[in-house]
């Protein structure tokens, strides 16, 4: 890749003087190209060549002619507690390429050094967590979810200190923008609103272009945020995703899924599920996470305050308005997406009650999310003998395919009949299309990563295609975590 094909033009800088601080990515002693997405490097129009000139160049030792590295300023609300003052202390945004599709996307290197918002970190990021955003980033983009995506890998070729000593790593990071809920948060907290307000009419220019037009622009603004996170939001819930550190510093305009750190699938359905080391009152459980869209759209509200009435004397009334309304646009976006995870077709009055059934007959029951889900195409015709003994689990019968995911399956087998009285023609396809086979399961995902880290990539390739494919049945990764492998616990940017 000769990443002089990288043609930066890079808008944020140009627009935005204030909000950034230029910054040199750290010096890798020894870069060394660990993995390459050939396929996103065509869609940003760069050929491919030389692994050393690319390591050269991802990791941050050679920074190519157009770019102009900065750290971008943001705040944000950790665990509900405000920090005025966070920023990219790893991360630095190279610059911004328009891709073969005329997207603009920002290219940015994760990992790559100390920033002026360092605070007392290391700017370094270790081989394993940037594989696992890597690995997970592009399965979620896979399953058709608007995510960040990795351009690369680049080992640096020194260690990082952790509780152990880790090869270091540096991620490419490929997004539709890194514009956060907490880079307005970032001025307002400091009464710049004039700094707000410019953010704004940028990120209107860049990603809803169509409010410009609207009466009041910033309102329509709000609204196209509250659209694009409700919608992203019911995906993730629909695929049994938990992103683990929803802060408002990690939740895009974009729409964009962003920030992988402790996120990870959920086997077994339960609303409380929740893998992160740090989260102890399951704030970001798997059940919580569409209360916290609301709660975080509205500290974005609250940053735009100033924005919604010039006059000030209507804008809380406005806000209150809207937020009133997101519980409600985030409930069609989730039954939307169950409705096609359950083929069923138009808006029947009794869909949300089978949806809710559904899951009242999972909830307990260990069943598998996932699986569950993907068996469903197995039980379209019935077995013809419901309420059999044996629950159909040996009987080769088609709900033997999926009873057997249940601890006790006796409210699923009642579920079942009034599901496919439901279903129309081709739904068993429908299913298929709809419910994917293979996530990244947690087991695999800490298998590869540890062979990863001893040097081994066979592994890591082996799941990334089977994760990249993810509506294709693949038994070697389709399985839940085998029971030795005990409660998953995830961590936070190591
Ligand atoms: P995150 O948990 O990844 O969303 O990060 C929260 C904040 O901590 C952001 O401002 C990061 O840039 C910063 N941060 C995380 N890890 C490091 C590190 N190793 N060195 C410096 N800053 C970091
Ligand atoms: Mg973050
Ligand atoms: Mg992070």
């Amino acid at each position: 890749m000769s990443l002089a094909a990288f043609r930066f033009d890079n808008s944020y800088v140009r627009a935005l003087p204030g909000t950034f601080l230029p910054v040199r990515p750290a010096v890798a002693p020894a870069p060394r190209l660990v993995v390459l997405n050939e396929g996103l490097a065509a869609e940003l129009g760069l050929g491919l060549g030389d692994a050393a000139a690319v390591a050269e160049v991802l990791s941050g030792r050679a920074v190519p002619d157009g770019a102009e590295p900065v750290a971008q300023a943001y705040a944000g609300h950790q665990f509900g507690g405000f920090s005025a003052q966070l920023g990219d202390g790893r991360a630095v945004l190279l610059g911004e390429v328009v891709d073969r599709a005329g997207q603009r996307r920002d290219i940015a290197l994760k990992g790559s050094g100390r920033t002026p918002f360092s605070r007392g970190g290391d700017g370094k990021a270790a081989l394993g967590p940037m594989l696992r955003e890597y690995l997970l980033g592009e399965a979620m983009h896979a399953l058709g979810i608007p995510t960040t995506r990795a351009l690369a890998v680049v080992a640096t070729g020194e260690d990082v200190l952790r509780e152990v000593a880790l090869p270091g790593a540096v991620l490419t990071r490929v997004a539709a923008s890194h514009i956060r809920v907490g880079t307005f948060q970032f001025f307002a907290a400091r009464g710049d609103l004039a700094q707000v307000k410019a953010l704004a009419d940028y990120t209107i220019a860049r990603h809803y272009p169509d409010c410009a037009g609207a009466a009041n622009p910033y309102l329509a603004l709000f609204d196209a945020v509250v659209a694009a996170q409700a919608r992203l939001i019911a995906q993730w819930m629909g695929v049994g995703f938990i992103h683990g550190v929803m802060n408002t510093d990690n939740m895009a305009l974009s729409g964009e899924t962003i920030d992988y750190g402790p996120c990870a699938f959920m086997e077994g359905y339960a609303e409380g599920t929740v893998f992160s080391s740090i989260d102890h009152t399951g704030r970001y459980a798997y059940g919580n996470q569409p209360l916290i869209l609301g709660w975080n759209l509205a500290r974005l509200a609250e940053a735009l305050l100033s924005l919604f009435d010039a006059d000030g004397d209507r804008a809380v009334d406005l806000a209150n308005g809207r937020l009133e309304g997101i519980a409600g646009r985030y409930r069609a976006e989730w039954l939307a997406v169950m409705r096609a995870k359950l083929a069923l077709e138009g808006t029947g009055e009794d869909h949300a009650d089978l949806v809710e059934g559904l899951l009242a007959a999972m909830a307990g029951q260990e069943a598998d999310w996932t699986l569950t889900f993907r068996r469903l195409a197995d039980a379209v015709a019935g077995d013809g003998s419901e309420g059999g003994a044996a629950g159909g689990s040996a009987d080769g019968s088609a709900d033997g395919a999926i009873l057997p995911l249940f601890a006790d399956p006796a409210a699923m087998r009642a579920w079942l009949p009034r599901w496919r009285g439901r279903l129309g023609a081709w739904a068993a396809a429908r299913l298929r299309a709809a419910n994917p086979a293979v996530i990244p399961r947690n087991h695999r995902v800490e298998a590869a990563l540890d062979a990863a880290t001893a040097g081994d990539m066979g592994p890591f390739h082996a799941l990334l295609a089977a994760v990249t494919r993810p509506f294709d049945e693949d038994e070697a990764f389709m399985l839940p975590a085998p029971s030795g492998f005990g409660r998953y616990v995830t961590y936070c940017g190591t």
